[in-house]
């Protein structure tokens, strides 16, 4: 990991670990709205700010604040409430402090998704370096009491899912597509109706099209006809399906003479143009 380090004033940590080895690796949150890794980490060069961590993380990024070799203040101070099953146990002088900046969301803290998943890259690397196990992966709520990450204290399961993540095996490579099958299906281009190869996959229709959208498409669903539509803006003339009658002309047009859909289109358009599909079919038929 690329983790800058701009280190915070001398008066804000302990120098070295008073012999002890690094046991814990404590998370809190920042308790602010949407401040940044940097932020905090220039904060912190101030003298007398009483309380230090090592890192701070955001959505995109780490800083390193206190060196790892000594004691930074996060994890002292007065109990807050009578959740503490690892005072005295976990201390700063064998801890790691990770601050996760935050965000408020209606009216909650909250520590973004992307924040997060910088956490897990933070704590795994962590984890790694100093040989810990995720047992002694904890929030400053089991030390101390206070309620920190106050997300991870009120909602538990974002904690479980935290710690979950830092043991799963190494996520896979994204899923190839052996498990996505191309199907033909119709679908109704500037009200006619086309089958395109889609992508059927958790429950969400793909169409391999992307140059529509590009050409000024918008896509939505015709509820008539119950099928999907995308309709260009910049429409040329509409021509909507025929009755049967004259779908299966065309299909005997298209299918004798392999006519292009735009020229079918074409004849269409003509103003006797359904007759005259259906007259051609009828001559081929003979
Ligand atoms: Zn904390």
């Amino acid at each position: 990991m690329n983790i800058p380090f701009v280190p915070t004033d001398p008066s804000n940590y302990y120098s070295g670990r008073g012999g002890n080895s690094i046991k814990y690796i404590v998370m809190h949150y920042t308790a602010n709205d949407g401040d940044t890794d940097e932020g905090n980490a220039h904060y912190f060069q101030g003298a007398g700010r009483r309380a230090s961590a090592h890192y701070f993380v955001d959505e995109d990024s780490v800083t390193q604040s206190v060196r790892d070799n000594d004691a930074a203040w996060h994890c002292g101070g007065a109990l807050e409430s009578s959740h503490h099953p690892l005072r005295g146990i976990c201390m700063n002088r064998n801890s790691l402090g990770v601050e996760m900046c935050s965000d408020i969301v209606s009216g909650k803290y909250t520590i973004t998704p992307q924040t997060v998943d910088r956490a897990v890259e933070l704590v795994k690397y962590l984890m790694a370096k100093y040989g810990i196990d995720v047992d002694h992966v904890v929030r400053h709520y089991d030390v101390t009491g206070k309620l920190c990450p106050e997300p991870w204290v009120r909602d538990e399961s974002l904690w479980r899912k935290f710690k979950a993540r830092l043991t799963a095996p190494v996520e896979l490579e994204p899923k190839k597509e052996d498990d996505e099958v191309v199907e033909k299906k119709k679908v109704l281009l500037n009200g006619k109706t086309y089958e395109c190869e889609c992508i059927c996959k958790d429950e969400t229709n793909y169409i391999k099209m992307r140059s529509l959208k590009q050409a000024g498409f918008t896509v939505s669903y015709d509820a008539v006809r119950k099928l999907p539509a995308i309709t260009a803006p910049q429409c040329r003339t509409f021509v909507p399906d025929g009755t049967p009658d004259v779908q299966a002309a065309i299909d005997t047009v298209q299918e004798v003479v392999g006519l292009e859909e735009q020229t079918i289109e074409y004849l269409l358009r003509y103003q006797y143009g359904e007759q005259l599909v259906k007259k051609l079919a009828k001559a081929m038929e003979k």
